[in-house]
C-alpha cells in the first residue's frame, strides 16, 4: 500500500486516526436494536484537520444481520 494521499485542503501528507464518538455515537443499524453497534473511525489531515477518511471501525457487527435489509440491485 504505497498510497502518497495529500490533504485536499492544504496538501498535508500527515494524517491521523481517531475514533468519532467514545460511546455515545456508534453508527447502528437502522431497525435494529443492536447493543454495541459500530464506532466511527476518521482519518484526518493533521494540519488543518479536514477528515479524508471515514469507516465504520467494526463492519463485521453488522454482516450478522445481512438480508434484514432490502437493497435493490437493479441497473435498469
Ligand atoms: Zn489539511
Amino acid at each position: 500500500m504505497g498510497s502518497d494521499s495529500k490533504c485536499n485542503k492544504c496538501g498535508g501528507t500527515t494524517f491521523k486516526e481517531g475514533m468519532l464518538g467514545s460511546g455515545h455515537a456508534n453508527v447502528k443499524e437502522i431497525g435494529m436494536n443492536l447493543q454495541s453497534g459500530s464506532r466511527v473511525v476518521v482519518t484526518f489531515c493533521l494540519e488543518c484537520g479536514e477528515i479524508v477518511s471515514m469507516r465504520v471501525a467494526y463492519p463485521e457487527v453488522f454482516k450478522r444481520s445481512v438480508g434484514a435489509a432490502s437493497f435493490e440491485d437493479g441497473d435498469s
